[in-house]
């Protein structure tokens, strides 16, 4: 018998986007539909790389399609097409689909380790990313990166680095090591207007930004500078921590800048025999997330593995990809994206939006 393409489609019409709560023949998901005698084959377009629930499509797409009468056999291909936020950057001259920017209340909580493993997973799944080390205090993603220089300059246009899949430029290569950068008011803020336009990122999915800490001039001026998709603000579990972090998620939310979510930065230690110890606390980013109606992303363990590799240039996403902690910065990565890309389709398209957490 003769497999048609309305079959084909009505059996895929049964399938479910979770995030979008729509089939994904409404959603215009299918294409390059061929059948060829009992063969089937598609591609899914998802809106980002990096789904959670990217194997569970394939599998129920898969599945619904060989329930078609006639099918023998069918093959899926998965590919994304990462939606624009739809936000006027004009100070960038190529396509940024989505901007995100990484904060913290306070330094040292691990902000450019959650901004660096974010955007390498992201990288990995095969968005194509951009990381801008913009934490004039303390640029530290470029030791994270094994990055030492930029290549040379095009004219007047910043050339990023590329490193583990994704381009890279830092306030911290644009000046000679040792030299601080003492970039105030006024001066900071045309400073960071300039650089932002200077810098040649090309087509971009997701431009990652690791913002200075705090919610002082530096971090104000950036999040002004360049519209965002969202924030996510990194957090310790003890309280002080979470005091410093609710002043950071009040400067996004007077700004205007959706928040993302909060992640929770050395939750715990696991021992050996595999129990955790909470060594500052416990559920503190959770119930930051729950009592400011934010999103909480997810806790990433203790494990010196995160700092050995910041030192020495290999993010653990990267290295060491089945470790737990690696796992749970692997898991935040999908949340953020999933988050953006319903958030973008949502405002592009009119669709509801409806977060599976
Ligand atoms: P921030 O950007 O907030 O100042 P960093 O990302 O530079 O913080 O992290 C501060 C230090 O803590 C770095 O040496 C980093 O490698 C280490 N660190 C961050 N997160 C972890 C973690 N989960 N486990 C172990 N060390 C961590």
């Amino acid at each position: 018998m003769t497999i048609t393409n309305e079959a084909v489609l009505k059996a895929l019409s049964t399938v479910q986007e979770p995030d979008l709560g729509q089939d994904l023949v409404t959603l215009n998901m299918i294409k390059n539909l061929e059948i060829e005698g009992s063969h089937v084959s598609f591609t899914v377009m998802l809106t980002t790389p990096a789904c959670p629930f990217r194997g569970k499509i394939e599998k129920d797409s898969k599945e619904a399609v060989l329930k078609v009468d006639g099918v023998k056999t069918v093959s899926v291909k998965m590919d994304s097409d990462v939606p624009n936020d739809g936000r006027m950057r004009g100070l960038v001259k190529t396509p940024i689909r989505n901007a995100i920017a990484v904060g913290s209340g306070k330094g040292g909580v691990g902000k450019s380790t959650v901004a660096v493993n974010v955007a390498v997973a992201l990288a990995k799944a095969g968005a194509r990313v951009g990381l801008l080390d913009a934490d004039i205090y303390g640029p530290n993603t470029p030791t994270m990166l094994g990055v030492e220089k930029l290549p040379p300059p095009n004219g007047p246009r910043i050339i990023p680095a590329e490193a583990y899949g994704l381009k890279m430029v830092s306030m911290g290569l644009l000046v000679r090591p040792g030299e601080p950068l003492i970039w105030r008011g006024p001066m900071l803020n045309s400073a960071i207007r300039q650089f932002l336009g200077d810098v040649e990122w090309g087509e971009l999915d997701y431009l990652i930004i690791d913002l200075p800490p705090g919610t002082g001039d530096a971090a104000l001026s950036l999040v002004q500078a360049l519209p965002l998709s969202g924030a996510v603000i990194v957090t310790l579990p003890q309280l002080v921590s979470l005091e410093d972090a609710g002043r950071g998620l009040n400067m996004f939310k007077k700004l205007e800048v959706p928040i993302l979510g909060i992640v929770e930065n050395m939750s715990y230690l696991e021992l050996p025999d595999g129990t955790k110890m909470d060594l500052f606390g416990e559920g503190g980013g959770a119930h930051l997330a729950h009592i400011t109606e934010t999103t909480y992303l997810g806790g990433i363990p203790i494990d010196q593995n995160v700092r050995i590799g910041g030192d020495t240039g290999k993010p653990i996403v990267a290295t060491n990809p089945d470790s737990n902690v690696a796992k749970a910065l692997t898991d935040i990565a999908e949340k953020i994206a999933q988050k953006v890309s319903v958030a973008a389709f949502g405002a592009n398209t009119g669709f509801s939006i409806n977060i599976v957490e």
